[in-house]
């Protein structure tokens, strides 16, 4: 039996100082209910609570621990740039390099701008998206999400889902009424959005493959319809690749996908783990970002040596080692097919959705295609599949509402014993 002694003391002497104990709220366990557990270290595959109980990982710190913990080349790169200043508020050739490899790996980025994290990604595409085309709506949709910045916590997935918060207090009116939504995988409805508020738009956004409502893949023509759409329009294509960027291949979605973006923002992977996130895309657009053009934006510590010296490290391995994708591949379909075994002899409904090394199980009956039908039904049946696979030793995240995702460090043994695991816990 698992035990979390440590974890709930520690959680009750965090909420003495910090806002839910926690601080980011998924953290909090708050939907699957019980004491979130608190990780000491992590190496590798496997993350060490504060009871010293090991953990299979399958968040991987939401994604950018795709060669597992304190993966070595990372750590050395990092160890040998801080006694150099962990800060210098000057440009650095670093930042150059970075640039530079990242243009390398991914399409249509010819200008990039590093920021601290996803959220500040996606608030300055969406700020140049609206002073690049002078109007001020523009689309998201129902279950993605684009980080805390006030236009997106409309209708937003991932914690904003989890807790179930219909309207964001604090989001005035007058910044809600720009954000329109439409269902994931709907062309039609963006095409009515469209139509209703001709020469409005300013952007589309979107999660190539959306991590925020569990794993949701695009069905065919989905993105390219919308990829149509706004080339006619005139409205700027942001592709949210901060979960998908360097995870479902070197090149991100757009790569995969093979869909080309206007914009793209990335986070978590560009800086190995450490605060970071960036926007880039086409030079016509780009260049209206300050100092060249007047779409303002900037940042202390954006570009900060050790977040680049990390990013750049794990995404220089990313570049040269092709096969890192092929593997991660194998192993996820090698996962989701023991589940699949497993709960189909369980006799209960479930959907496996899975792209690349993104994976994500509904107790659905239907097939989970949008934020609805993730939202239907299986919550409860969730809540104790994710409690019984935590008693097993595997750490799953702890809301329907997010994709799992898997690391490299992960051998076939850790797989067989997260299927084992999964067979001793069915819900009821
Ligand atoms: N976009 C997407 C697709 C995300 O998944 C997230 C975070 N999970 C963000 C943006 C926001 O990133 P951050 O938490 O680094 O601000």
């Amino acid at each position: 039996m698992y035990r979390y002694e440590s974890s709930k003391t520690l959680f009750e002497r965090a909420q003495q100082s910090i806002p839910g104990g926690v601080n980011s709220p998924v953290r909090a366990f708050k939907s699957v209910g019980g004491t979130p557990v608190f990780m000491k270290s992590a190496k590798g595959a496997y993350l060490y609570d504060a009871d010293d109980q090991q953990y299979i990982d399958y968040i991987a710190s939401w994604g950018p621990m795709i060669l597992g913990h304190a993966y070595e080349p990372v750590v050395k790169a990092i160890q040998e740039k801080a006694v150099h200043s962990t800060s210098f508020g000057t440009p650095t050739e670093l930042e150059i390099e970075i640039a530079e490899l990242i243009k390398s790996m991914v399409p249509n980025v010819d200008l990039i701008r590093m920021v601290n994290s996803g959220t500040e990604a996606c608030m300055s595409a969406l700020r140049l998206a609206r002073g690049y085309t002078g109007r001020n709506k523009f689309i998201k949709f129902e279950g993605c999400y684009h980080g805390h910045a006030d236009p997106f916590l409309v209708k937003a997935g991932s914690g904003v889902a989890t807790l179930n918060i219909q309207t964001v207090p604090g989001v005035t009116a007058g910044i809600a009424n720009d954000t329109l939504t439409a269902p994931y995988n709907d062309l039609a409805a963006v095409k009515e959005l469209v139509a209703t508020h001709k020469n409005e738009i300013a952007a589309i956004i979107i999660e190539p493959v959306a991590g925020n409502m569990g794993c949701i893949l695009p069905q065919p023509g989905f993105l390219e319809g919308l990829r149509t759409l706004c080339n006619e329009e005139g409205i700027v294509f942001i592709f949210d690749e901060v979960m998908t960027g360097f995870r479902l291949s070197a090149g991100g979605a757009q790569q995969t996908l093979n869909i080309d973006a206007d914009l793209v923002t990335y986070g978590k992977v560009i800086g190995a783990g450490m605060p970071v996130g960036a926007f880039g895309g086409k030079r016509a657009i780009m260049e209206h970002i300050a100092p060249l053009g007047n779409v303002y934006q900037a940042g202390t510590l954006s570009g900060n040596p050790i977040a680049m010296i990390a990013g750049y490290t794990l995404l220089q391995e990313l570049k040269q080692k092709p096969a890192i994708y092929t593997e991660l591949e194998e192993k996820t379909v090698y996962l989701k097919n023991g589940l699949d075994k497993v709960l189909a002899a369980s006799g209960l409904p479930y959907v496996i959705n899975q792209k690349g090394s993104m994976l994500s199980v509904h107790f659905s009956s239907k097939p989970v295609t949008d934020f609805a039908s993730a939202a239907a039904e299986g919550t409860e049946r969730f809540k104790q599949f994710f409690h019984n696979m935590l008693q097993n030793g595997i750490y799953l995240p702890p809301s329907p509402f997010e994709s799992w995702f898997l690391n490299n460090a992960l051998t076939k043994e850790d797989l067989d014993k997260t299927i084992e695991a999964a067979q001793k816990s069915l819900p009821q």
